[in-house]
């Protein structure tokens, strides 16, 4: 095994205490830049899940009585830590995930903002107070903790991902049980621990790794204590825990997949299209629910835009992710590449022409070269599937409506890139994208001040801003006169 950047906690996490799993086994965690097992940890039985439901739902009756002040007062310091130790999560982040160093340490920084905005969100739970129409009552309205809530989170961001559920959770005052990917819990149970010498009392967050995603899901969802899911993944098994939740009526917030349209009409800043299009696909290596996935070129600047993508995409220098000249890490497991590689071979042979890449690189570890792909025909799968990884296949287009129309045929509908120096047509052909976020001339959407999230398949809810904090709060009506 590979030493840690430093001192890892790998048991549950439990009531504040570090708990072997009674099962005795193990999860290895392998860093995708080797191929090699880099650690392991404990995987959790059914019964050591329905102990963390037990110790959330002890400490959450103490934990939404706290003030609100005081509970924005240990995410601060949350926030503070995580800043206090971002060089070696980066470094957690990149052995366990593969991503470059470079993205690992803007993961950091995006996680740790999660805790500053919800430390400042946990003091303006506000509520509201009207005189009915009819002058006959009162209407107050309060916002209250919605209580025990369970976290289900992707190996694609680790901290991210968690820290943009606990941080809401803990302002709004839930407790929590997080369960993260199987390819990454190391960093969650970093988080974990950072929390708990922030302060975060025992049992308000728990943390359970286990092989066996469903099993758990299933019995902490049957359980009558817990009235809360907050998942990211792919809508595939998003779909799974919407099921699941029904039976119980749990309260659902869900940031699922995506297949992103990267739209350049003719008259947008070339150079800016083409950086904006490298943060777009590249950042995380291109396994980001915001990834573009498809992108769509105006037939006047598409010969420049793809002759200039294909020569930033063959200059990445692409390595182990911890290595400081990284610019593209591996992808995470070896399906990852298996995916990416089929993609790539199906849209080739239904006639698209390699510029950059299209192949797997000839060493340990799991690679995929940087890619770029023109004149790829529209029943090509990955247009419509999501890559998860390092190819741009680009489509020209002559019309507006044309681009409007092909971005808005999917069941996906995260986010979307326009790129365009004519403002009112950025903002006419944001309002007819079918996604929950637009770029408009930036290849970045993310911000823990915004409301991240999805509509059609992509997902229900919003992450980041008031939103975020708001899903894990229930508005309690009170109707009265005085
Ligand atoms: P995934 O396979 O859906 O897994 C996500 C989480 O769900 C993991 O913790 C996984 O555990 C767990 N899980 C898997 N099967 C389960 C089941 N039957 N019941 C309960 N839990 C189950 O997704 P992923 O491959 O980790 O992440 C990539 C996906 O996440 C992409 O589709 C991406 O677009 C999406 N994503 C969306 C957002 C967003 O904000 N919209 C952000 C990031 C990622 P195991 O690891 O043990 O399988």
């Amino acid at each position: 095994m590979s030493t840690l950047p430093f001192d890892v906690p790998t048991e549950l996490f439990i009531a504040g205490q570090w708990c072997p799993s009674a099962s005795g086994r193990r999860i290895d965690v392998t860093n995708p830049s080797t191929e090699t097992v880099m650690a392991s940890v404990a995987n959790a039985t059914v019964d050591e899940a329905l102990e963390a439901v037990d110790a959330a739902a002890a400490a959450a009756p103490a934990w939404a009585a706290t003030p609100p002040r005081q509970r924005g007062e240990i995410l601060r310091r949350a926030y503070e830590l995580m800043v206090r130790d971002a060089e070696p999560l980066a470094q957690l982040i990149s052995l366990e995930n593969g991503k470059a160093l470079a993205d690992a340490r803007g993961e950091v920084a995006y996680a740790a903002e999660f805790f500053r905005w919800f430390a400042e969100e946990a003091v303006r739970i506000n509520g509201d107070i009207s005189v009915s129409p009819s002058g006959t009552s009162r209407i107050i309205v309060q916002y209250q903790p919605v209580g025990v809530a369970f976290l289900v989170t992707p190996w694609n961001f680790p901290a991210a991902m968690a820290t943009r559920k606990i941080g809401p959770a803990l302002a709004a005052g839930c407790t929590c049980i997080l369960k993260p990917a199987t390819e990454t819990p190391l960093t969650a149970l970093a988080v974990a621990r950072l929390l708990a010498e922030a302060g975060v009392p025992d049992g308000v967050v728990n943390v359970i790794t286990t092989s066996t995603a469903g099993k758990i899901a299933d019995a902490v969802l049957d359980d009558p204590r817990v009235h809360k899911l907050s998942f990211t993944g792919s809508t595939e098994v998003g779909r799974i825990l919407l099921r699941k939740a029904a039976d119980s009526v749990v309260n659902c917030s869900m940031e699922l997949g995506g297949n992103a349209p990267f739209i350049v009409f003719d008259d947008a800043d070339l150079g800016a299209a083409v950086e904006g299009a490298m943060v777009a696909k590249m950042r995380n290596g291109g396994e980001a629910c915001t990834a573009a996935n498809r992108f769509y070129v105006q037939r006047g600047i598409a010969e420049a835009f793809t002759q200039e993508l294909a020569r930033r995409m063959g200059a990445l220098t692409v390595d182990d992710g911890c290595k400081e000249e990284t610019q593209c890490g591996p992808l995470v497991n070896a399906a990852a590449v298996q995916k990416v590689a089929s993609l790539v071979d199906d849209a080739v042979a239904k006639g698209a022409r390699v510029l950059t890449g299209g192949k797997r690189l000839d060493r340990d570890g799991y690679f995929y070269m940087p890619t770029v792909l023109a004149d790829v025909h529209a029943e090509a799968d990955l247009l419509g599937e999501e890559i998860f990884g390092t190819v741009a296949p680009i489509v020209v287009f002559d019309e507006e409506g044309e681009a409007i129309a092909q971005a808005n045929a999917t069941e996906y509908g995260l986010v979307a890139y326009v790129f365009t120096r004519d403002l009112a047509r950025g903002l006419r052909v944001s309002e007819s994208l079918e996604t929950g976020m637009v770029a408009l001339n930036r290849g970045l959407v993310s911000d823990p001040a915004a409301p991240f999230g999805g509509v059609k398949q992509s997902g229900l809810g919003r992450e980041g801003a008031h939103h975020g904090l708001l899903e894990f709060m229930e508005a309690k009506y009170i109707s009265t006169n005085w």
